[in-house]
C-alpha cells in the first residue's frame, strides 16, 4: 500500500473505533498526514503497521471519583488517564481538571504528548489524564477532598518508572501536593519522582513554574532570530492569563517586546503601554481575581468584556496561551491583514487546522505547540532526574538546560522540515523529528 493510501486507512479506523471524538480525530489527522513523505522513504514502517499501533493507547483508565462538598452534598465526576505510548520511557504527561475533559479530549492531548515528549530528547514516554471537575469558586478543602479522591483511584496505575502525572489547566503545584500526599499514604512510598510540578519542599525543581512560558520565548527567539530578527521592539500579542501566559509575558519583555494583551474567560485587556506583569500576577496568583479587575491598577487600559479575541489587536507575534481552538480561520484572517510575522503556540493546539493552513499560506512563520510549549514537561524530565539523584539543581542551571533543549527542538524541526524540502514547515518538522524517534524504539522493541 502507498504511503498516503495508508494514511487514509489509518484515519478511517480512528473514526470508526472513537466515535464522537473529534478533538482526538483532529490532533491524529494533523500529525498522520505530515508523515507521509517519511513514510515513502521507509516502507517498512507500513509493514509494520506502525500508524496503526501509534493511534491506538497502550492503555485508558476511566473512573469514577466520589467527593463531598462543603454543603456536605455527594458529588461525582469522571476521572481519565491515557497511558499513549511508553516507547521512550514512563509515561509523561499532565492532569486536566476542566469541565469541558471528556476521553476525545484526553485522548488529544495524550497523542499529541508522544511527539512532544520525544522531541525533549528526555526519556518519556507519552500520557495525560484529568477530570470533567470544575475548580473554578470551589474552596481549597473540596479542591483538597477532590484531589484525594481522584489519587484514591490513580495511585494503582502510576509510579516513577510507570506513569508520571503532573500539572495542565485547573492542576498546579497546590493540587500536585494534595495528590502527591495521598498517593504517599496509600502506596507507603514516598517516590518523589511519581509526580512533577511539585513544591519545591519536597522534589519541586527550580524552573518549573515558569518552564513553559519561558521555553515558549526561547522557541519563538530561534524562530525570530532564524528570518534574522529579535524581540527588541516586537508588539507581542498574548492570550490566557494562567502559568504560561504569565512567563511567557515575562519573558517577552525581558528580551525587550512590548507585550499589549491578556485575557481569561471573561474578556481580554488591551494596554497599549505594555501590560503591567506586576498587577496580572497579583491578580491571578496571588487572588484569583478575574482580568477585568486589572483596570483598578491601570485605568488607561481598555477591558473588553466578553471577548477572547485578542487577535484583533495588531501586533508581530501572536502567542496563543490560553486553550485549545482559540485561534479560528477568521481569527487568523484578522492577523494576517494586520500584519502578524510569527505565531507561536503555548497552549496545546490553540490554531484550528484551517487557521493553520491560512497562516501557511500567507507565508507567517508557524511554531507548532508540541515543539514550543514542550518546556514544560521537559521540566518535569529535569525534576525527574534531580529526584532520582536525590538533589537539587540551581534555578540557573534548569533554565540553562531548559534553554539548550528548546534551541535542540527547533534545529531538530527545522532540519526535518528541510529533508521534506519545505524548509519552514515547523509543524511538520517537529511531527516528523517526534515521531522517527518513537517508530525507531517501537520498531527495535518488536511487536508489544
Ligand atoms: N501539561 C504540560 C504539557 O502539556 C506538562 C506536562 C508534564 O509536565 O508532564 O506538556
Amino acid at each position: 500500500m502507498d504511503a498516503k493510501n495508508y494514511v487514509e486507512k489509518v484515519l478511517e479506523d480512528v473514526k470508526r473505533r472513537n466515535p464522537g471524538e473529534v478533538e482526538f480525530y483532529n490532533a491524529v489527522n494533523e500529525v498522520l498526514h505530515t508523515l507521509i513523505p517519511v513514510l515513502e522513504k521507509r516502507p517498512e514502517l507500513i509493514e509494520a503497521a506502525i500508524l496503526d499501533r501509534i493511534v491506538e493507547p497502550e492503555r485508558l483508565i476511566s473512573f469514577r471519583v466520589p467527593w463531598m462538598d462543603d454543603a456536605g452534598n455527594i458529588q461525582i465526576n469522571r476521572g481519565f488517564r491515557v497511558q499513549f505510548n511508553g516507547a521512550l520511557g514512563p509515561y509523561k504527561g499532565g492532569i486536566r481538571f476542566h469541565p469541558t475533559v471528556s476521553q476525545s479530549i484526553v485522548k488529544f492531548l495524550g497523542f499529541e504528548q508522544i511527539f512532544k515528549n520525544s522531541l525533549t530528547g528526555l526519556p518519556m514516554g507519552g500520557g495525560k489524564g484529568g477530570s470533567d471537575f470544575d475548580p473554578k469558586g470551589k474552596s481549597d478543602a473540596e479542591i483538597m477532598r477532590f484531589c484525594q479522591a481522584f489519587m484514591s483511584e490513580l495511585y494503582k496505575h502510576i509510579g516513577p518508572d510507570v506513569d508520571v502525572p503532573a500539572g495542565d489547566i485547573g492542576v498546579g503545584g497546590r493540587e500536585i501536593g494534595f495528590m502527591y500526599g495521598m498517593y504517599r499514604k496509600l502506596s507507603n512510598s514516598s517516590s518523589q519522582g511519581v509526580l512533577t510540578g511539585k513544591p519545591l519542599t519536597f522534589g519541586g525543581s527550580l524552573g518549573r513554574t515558569p518552564a513553559t512560558g519561558y521555553g515558549l520565548l526561547y522557541f519563538a527567539n530561534e524562530m525570530l532570530k532564524d528570518k534574522g530578527t529579535t524581540f527588541e521592539g516586537k508588539t507581542v500579542v498574548v492570550s490566557g492569563s494562567g502559568n504560561v501566559a504569565i512567563y511567557a509575558i515575562e519573558k517577552a519583555q525581558q528580551f525587550g517586546a512590548k507585550v499589549v494583551t491578556c485575557s481569561d474567560s471573561g474578556g481580554y485587556i488591551y494596554d497599549e503601554e505594555g501590560i503591567d506583569l506586576a498587577v496580572v500576577k497579583q491578580l491571578k496568583e496571588v487572588e484569583a481575581r478575574r482580568i477585568k479587575d486589572y483596570l483598578e491598577f491601570r485605568p488607561k487600559a481598555k477591558y473588553v468584556e466578553g471577548s477572547t479575541n485578542v487577535w484583533e489587536v495588531k501586533c508581530d507575534v501572536a502567542l496563543p496561551c490560553a486553550t485549545q481552538n482559540e485561534i479560528d480561520k477568521a481569527s487568523a484572517d484578522l492577523l494576517i491583514k494586520n500584519g502578524v510575522q510569527f505565531v507561536a503556540e503555548g497552549a496545546n493546539m490553540p490554531t484550528t487546522l484551517d487557521a493553520i493552513a491560512a497562516f501557511q499560506n500567507a507565508g507567517i512563520y508557524f511554531g507548532p505547540a508540541k515543539a514550543c510549549n514542550a518546556g514544560g514537561v521537559a521540566t518535569s524530565g529535569l525534576e525527574m532526574t534531580q529526584n532520582s539523584m536525590r538533589l537539587s539543581w540551581t534555578f540557573e542551571e534548569v533554565d540553562d538546560k531548559l534553554k539548550g533543549i528548546m534551541q535542540n527542538i527547533f534545529a531538530a524541526s527545522k532540519a526535518a522540515a528541510k529533508e521534506i524540502g519545505d524548509e519552514d514547515n515547523l509543524l511538520a518538522g517537529a511531527n516528523i523529528a517526534g515521531f522517527l524517534k518513537v517508530s525507531d524504539a517501537m520498531m527495535k522493541q518488536g511487536l508489544i
